[in-house]
């Protein structure tokens, strides 16, 4: 064998650390190996644009598939394949036709899948949305008239169910514990997003989950924990996301919440030593905070792949030529979402503040224009903002970065 980086997983992550493998020189093979047929694609429009109006699926493929950037040649693109097995520390992946491939360097990018509802009752009527084929599939049942439930009021479910409304659906939205986009936005913006929803006629039910699923071959209704019995033509649930790393199993790893990693995106032994050659990208990889000093932990957010990934592929050339890996910006997440045409951005870590204060505008009419800035020991942490001109997230940017301590890895 010549030399050989494996990239598990052709999605976002996987695309972006095959690229920056050759901006860090890699002249060696670089296979990406991905258990999806499809190309790598965007998924941040299969709960908004391309679940309302997807067009054909080929058409819906075709406006969705990343553009591999220009010095992303010779790859080659294992589609349709599952990884289900790996020797670290022989240097070798089992595909799912049993077939081994060895490695001189892997990448971890298999990302996640969605949770599942654990309730008892039928699965037949109950959608997920993680992949094209999902959203296609929501798609189809969501025509006007239907009775909607979502279950869980993070990112997805908020979005689906205003999605689910503006195609005439009667959308009812199980919020669960926490409020919607509860987590990363804080109580009173959380507040403000769910007068968004209920003023186009969602149907917000605070503080409640499902016990149960009503139906015999399909589902047609919910019980929930508050004995409400909720009717429904269409269930969706997204309710989180788990790792995908099964395959990684057996190689002394801590799989506990994705795959922990250092600073450089290093996968570590579960004693925390790196493991030689191997790095990780994108949602799966667990890795600390460098600026806000706090511990690791996953970011499942779109600009994760690209900045995780031009940490990892450099350090992956690094170990594999021997040496120690170089300085880095450490990342500075982001996230935005879209409801009902409001954008609410996300910059740095609102989710870990202990205090949260109006910067501009009212949070309880995220439309208006509203900026939060979310607070720990006194030092800014994040900012969201929605319904602003993006020249004010850019400024926002700016205040997070400035107000940073630690900036490299
Ligand atoms: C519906 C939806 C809407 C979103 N909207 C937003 C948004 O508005 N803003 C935002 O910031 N973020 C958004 N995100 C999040 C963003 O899309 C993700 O952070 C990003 O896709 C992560 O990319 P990834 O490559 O790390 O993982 P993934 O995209 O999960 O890709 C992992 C790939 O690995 C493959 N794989 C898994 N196991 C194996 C195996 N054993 N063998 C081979 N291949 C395997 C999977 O099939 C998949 O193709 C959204 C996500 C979803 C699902």
């Amino acid at each position: 064998m010549g030399e050989r980086i494996i990239v598990a997983g052709a999605s976002l992550g996987g695309l972006r650390a095959a690229e920056q493998l050759r901006s860090a020189g890699w002249d060696g093979e670089i296979t990406v190996v991905g258990e999806e047929a499809h190309p790598p694609y965007n998924r941040p429009p299969l709960s908004k644009e391309v679940l309302a109006a997807p067009g054909t699926p080929e058409e819906a493929l075709a406006s969705l598939t990343f553009r591999p950037k220009r010095n992303a040649t010779g790859i080659q693109w294992r589609l349709g394949t599952r990884i289900t097995g790996s020797n670290l520390a022989a240097g070798t992946l089992t595909l799912e036709d049993g077939e081994e491939l060895g490695f001189n360097g892997l990448v971890v990018a298999t990302g996640l899948r969605p949770r599942r509802v654990q309730a008892p009752g039928p699965l037949a009527g109950r959608f997920i949305l993680r992949t094209l084929d999902d959203a296609l599939a929501l798609h189809a049942a969501l025509v006007p008239g239907a009775r909607v439930s979502v279950i869980g009021s993070g990112f997805i479910g908020c979005e689906t169910a205003a999605t689910a409304a503006s195609l005439g659906c009667e959308v009812t939205l199980v919020e669960g514990r926490t409020g919607p986009m509860e987590r990363p936005l804080g109580s009173a913006l959380s507040r403000g997003v769910r007068a968004l929803l209920t003023g186009r006629g969602i149907d917000c039910r605070r503080g409640v989950s499902v016990i149960r699923y009503r139906g015999t071959e399909s589902c047609t209704g919910l019980e929930l924990s508050d004995g409400t019995l909720l009717h429904a033509d269409v269930v969706v649930e997204a309710v989180g996301s788990m790792a995908n790393t099964e395959w990684l199993e057996g190689n002394d790893l801590d799989l506990g919440d994705g795959v922990e990693c250092d600073r450089h995106l290093r996968v570590l032994t579960a004693a925390g030593q790196p493991v030689p050659g191997v790095v990780a990208v994108g949602d799966i990889a667990r890795y600390p905070d460098v600026r806000n000093a706090l511990p690791a932990r996953r970011v499942e957010h779109w600009a994760t792949p690209s900045d995780t990934a031009k940490i990892a592929a450099p350090a992956l050339v690094a170990a594999i030529n021997g040496l120690p890996p170089a300085e880095a910006a450490a990342p500075l997440p982001t996230f935005w979402t879209d409801i009902f045409g409001t954008r609410i951005n996300g910059i740095g870590s609102p989710a870990h503040a202990r205090e949260t204060r109006v910067l501009e505008g009212n949070p309880a009419h995220p439309q208006a224009g509203v900026a939060m800035g979310y607070y720990r020991d006194n030092t800014l942490i994040g900012v969201v903002n929605a319904g602003l001109p993006a020249s004010r997230n850019l400024h926002y940017r700016q205040l997070v970065l400035d107000a940073g301590v630690l900036v490299t890895t």
